[in-house]
């Protein structure tokens, strides 16, 4: 499609990844807008919806601003040498938006039946949130056809139970999840983990109780980011893995703008390096949630959480370059 503003002088410039940064409609990474599910390899997509927040809302709008944000990046990591956007169909697929949002199981069905389209059609989803409920039905789709593991970057378990009534909030999706046998604990590690609680003993008991390996921030601080690396990769192994990460992993600090902060997190240098530590990991989905625009200042949490969304998208692209090498999908449909 021939743009109504093509490049004359600069004819690198008609890629809208080459671009300047400031121009254009904001998607994700500034990748092409797709609506068919034949045209991606792998998925970026926003779900706008935070009904399952126990305290501060907003991460409803995290997808918009992420991708305004992400505008700001470029297309290759120079960190890792990265390039995810070279042998694969990197696509927007725009936003899972929900129907009934006012009916939190309805949302969360409405948010599964999206996902089981997406991973049918063979496309890895890697998700914007919106808040951490929705990695729960997104698990639905993605571990259809049995457990996998999972590194898990957050401040909080999320393995925590019925609160004022609800089963299915953004405290609770890894603990449904371990119920459904969606997700192997064994092959489980949290990082991250912190803050105060409202009852003495563990905050953590269910995560620990079904075998996750519970890494706590206090034990990160004093190990290392590396630490977090080697022991991710020694409990998740080789075999599919699901990667969330929460933004209020970080340190309010570098992520303001979040629903429930806890101090004494992650800098967003550890957390980078803690997710390009993962790559080799066969990861088939991933998410950055909790991004709440109303809580931020100046743009900070969209912009660290757009950086954090590369990374990811640079393990998951990585992973799925060793799959189809190892493997072509029965489409025929190689790295595009
Ligand atoms: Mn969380
Ligand atoms: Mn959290």
């Amino acid at each position: 499609m021939t743009a109504l503003k093509p490049a004359a002088r600069y004819p690198a410039m008609n890629d809208p990844q080459q671009q300047p940064r400031y121009t254009g409609i904001p998607t994700f990474f500034r990748t092409p807008l797709a609506q068919n599910l034949a045209d991606a390899d792998i998925g970026l997509i926003g779900v706008p919806f935070d009904g399952g927040v126990t305290n501060r809302p907003g991460a409803r709008h995290g997808p918009r601003e992420v991708r305004n944000q992400s505008s700001l990046l470029r297309p290759v990591n120079t960190a890792t040498g990265a390039t995810p956007f070279a042998n694969h169909r990197v696509r927007d697929l725009g936003d899972c938006w929900v129907e009934q949002p006012y009916e939190l199981q309805g949302a969360l069905a409405e948010v599964e039946g999206f996902y089981r389209r997406v991973v049918e059609a063979g496309i890895v989803p890697v998700t914007c949130g919106g808040d951490h409920s929705i990695a729960f039905p997104i698990l639905r789709a993605v571990a259809a056809s049995g457990p996998i593991g999972m590194v898990h970057i957050d401040a909080h378990g999320d393995t925590g139970d019925d609160y004022m009534g609800s089963r299915y909030q953004h405290g609770t999706p890894f603990r449904r999840a371990v119920e459904e046998g969606l997700l192997d604990p064994a092959r489980v590690i949290q990082i991250g983990l912190r803050g105060t609680s409202t009852i003495p003993g563990s905050l953590w008991k269910f995560s620990e109780d079904s075998g996750m390996r519970v890494m706590p921030m206090d034990e990160l601080h004093d190990r290392g980011w590396r630490w977090a690396v080697e022991e991710a990769r020694r409990v998740v192994g080789d075999r599919p893995c699901y990667l969330s990460f929460d933004i209020d992993s970080l340190d309010p600090v570098w992520a303001p703008g979040t629903g429930t902060p806890e101090a004494g997190g992650l800098t967003m240098i550890e957390a980078q390096r803690i997710v390009r530590g993962l790559m080799g990991l066969d990861v088939v989905g991933a998410d950055m949630v909790e991004v709440s625009p109303p809580f931020d200042v100046g743009g900070l949490t969209a912009f660290h959480g757009a950086g954090m969304l590369f990374e990811i998208l640079c393990v998951v692209a990585a992973a799925r370059t060793a799959r189809t090498s190892a493997a072509p999908s029965p489409s025929g449909r190689g790295p595009g």
